[in-house]
């Protein structure tokens, strides 16, 4: 299997094997890290997306028709393989995203967690029967596969995000065209070749790369029946709307601002020791991040402090080199991230640590901005209310727990949030009034183990479905009735083998 981080260029995937596509444009594919382009990768035009999901269509019926059984193969196979080799990926991601390894390994085993899940297919996949519901008539339901399936993913898990969906979908007997991040493509592509080695037919799995217009083709294309897409809010909106206009079933996860709760009987060394985690991990470029902490006023002093002695512990710096935190994806995006420390200052916020004075362990070039604190910042900032997307965390002070539930319900986004608190009966009180849909008690970053399901509330989620879980087998199925009466019961004739699963 080629490495498609080592090749110059990054070509779709489509009907089994690497394919140019017809279209002459290209984006360079950053070493965040670097800061230098290491390879470019195709643009799909619409007609190029159009030849992968023909493919899909084509191969379609096949897998669908296949059995469970030989479905079942297929994942066990694709989850050693994943398993054996996912270090190989995790060099992919940190070379392409930037992240440092350890935690590139972390999405991975998170994603690894979904193909485990899926593997409870079988289970799942059982329909429901009722004997004899009228007088000599049975019915039954089944769960058969939507078709052709549209994931369109972001950069900040270029291999956990396409995980949560594909195996599911393709366990429940869909085809699939996989549009990633082009920021960070080449895992796409390692994970359709590794799919295609554990023994997955042609044209089930196809990627495609691109920007706008690819999204926007597979969105409209008649012969794609779901779109499940993870990605900023506004965009979330348009994949909503769009393919539920062109009749599609849509799952679009969006953006988020996840607020932490700190209340004055908490363990701070815990708190502070999470909020670090939450908010600095993958430089902030996670929609689970802890980008806000509401400190009570009483113990807000100390909780900043500890968070501050914490973070001047923390080493930035190129992923490969075991450093704790990488750079930001993309120049652009780093500058625009720096920003907010101008406006928190504009703004009358009290910069505490500043980021753009960390020491890097890195090349100069590389998207660098090191961990920063912003305390007292106002709720009319835009640094409170915008999705930063970087390693900046800001404090905002509060009188108590209402007030503290009162911003968190007034945040536009209902992703996830967290309280710290030793003291049972807030807590309970706090998951039931908080407008969120992942919740953490004293865990900052609470995304729910594969058998659960994922997602948020709000504008971080649109469309009723959320990612893996049953929710992933309900959004990539669809239910039959079959009402039944058979007058005259036969059998098979004889046969005295064992029976088997084929
Ligand atoms: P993004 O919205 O810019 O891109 C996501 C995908 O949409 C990419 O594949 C991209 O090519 C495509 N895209 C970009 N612009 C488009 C347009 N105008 N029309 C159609 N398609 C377009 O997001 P990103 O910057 O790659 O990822 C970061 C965002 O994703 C953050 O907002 C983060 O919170 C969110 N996110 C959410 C979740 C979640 O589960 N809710 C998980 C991960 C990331």
């Amino acid at each position: 299997m080629t490495n498609p981080a080592t090749t110059d260029t990054v070509d779709h995937w489509v009907g089994g094997k690497s394919w140019t596509g017809e279209s002459t444009r290209a984006t360079p594919v950053y070493d965040p890290a670097l800061g230098s382009a290491q390879r470019s990768v195709r643009m799909a035009t619409s007609a190029d997306v159009s030849v992968a999901v023909k493919a899909a269509a084509a191969a379609f019926p096949e897998w669908r028709d296949s059995s469970i059984a030989s479905r079942h193969r297929f994942l066990l196979n694709f989850r050693e393989l994943l398993n054996a080799r996912r270090d190989e990926l995790a060099q992919i991601v940190t070379a392409e995203h930037g992240k440092v390894l350890s935690d590139a390994a972390g999405e991975i085993a998170r994603g690894l967690e979904v193909v485990e899940f899926a593997l409870s297919m079988p289970h799942l996949l059982k329909g429901e029967f009722s004997q004899n519901a009228s007088t000599g008539i049975d019915v039954f339901s089944v769960r058969e596969p939507v078709g052709v399936v549209g994931i369109i993913s972001p950069f900040n898990f270029p291999a956990m995000v396409p995980l949560w969906f594909f195996p599911i979908a393709l366990a429940a007997g869909n085809a699939v065209v996989l549009k990633p991040s082009e920021k960070d493509p080449s895992a796409a592509n390692w994970l359709a070749a590794l799919a295609a080695e554990a023994g997955l037919p042609d044209g089930v799995l196809n990627v495609v790369h691109g920007d706008k217009e690819a999204v926007d083709a597979l969105l409209t294309h008649p012969e794609v029946a779901a779109i499940s897409f993870v990605g900023s809010t506004p965009i979330a909106e348009h994949v909503y709307r769009t393919a539920s206009a062109n009749g599609k079933r849509v799952q679009a996860l969006g953006g988020a601002k996840n607020h932490m709760l700190v209340l004055p009987d908490a363990d701070l060394g815990l708190a502070a020791d999470a909020a670090v985690n939450a908010g600095f991990g993958s430089a902030g470029e996670r929609c689970m991040a802890v980008s806000v902490v509401l400190a009570v006023d009483t113990i807000a002093d100390q909780l900043v402090e500890a968070i501050a002695e914490r973070m001047a512990k923390l080493r930035t710096g190129d992923g490969r080199r075991g450093c704790d935190m990488g750079p930001l994806i993309t120049r652009e995006h780093r500058d625009k991230v720096a920003g907010y420390l101008d406006t928190a200052v504009e703004d009358e916020a009290r910069l505490v640590v500043d980021g753009r004075d960390a020491t890097i362990d890195g090349e100069p070039d590389g998207f660098w901005l090191g961990p920063t604190l912003i305390d007292q910042v106002p709720v009319t900032s835009s640094v409170y209310r915008d999705e930063i997307f970087g390693p900046v965390l800001s404090v905002v002070r509060v009188s108590g727990f209402e007030q503290g539930v009162e911003l968190i319900n007034s945040s536009p986004y209902g992703n996830g949030t967290a309280i710290f608190t030793n003291d049972g009966g807030a807590a309970r009180r706090f998951q039931r009034s908080v407008q969120v849909g992942m919740i953490g008690v004293n865990v900052p970053i609470p995304v729910p183990v594969a058998y659960h399901s994922f997602g948020g509330w709000k504008a971080s989620l649109f469309g009723d479905s959320k990612a893996y879980g049953t929710n992933g087998f309900a959004f990539f199925t669809q239910e039959k009735a079959v009402t039944s009466r058979w007058l005259d019961p036969s059998h098979g004739g004889i046969d005295l083998g064992f029976p088997r699963n084929d």
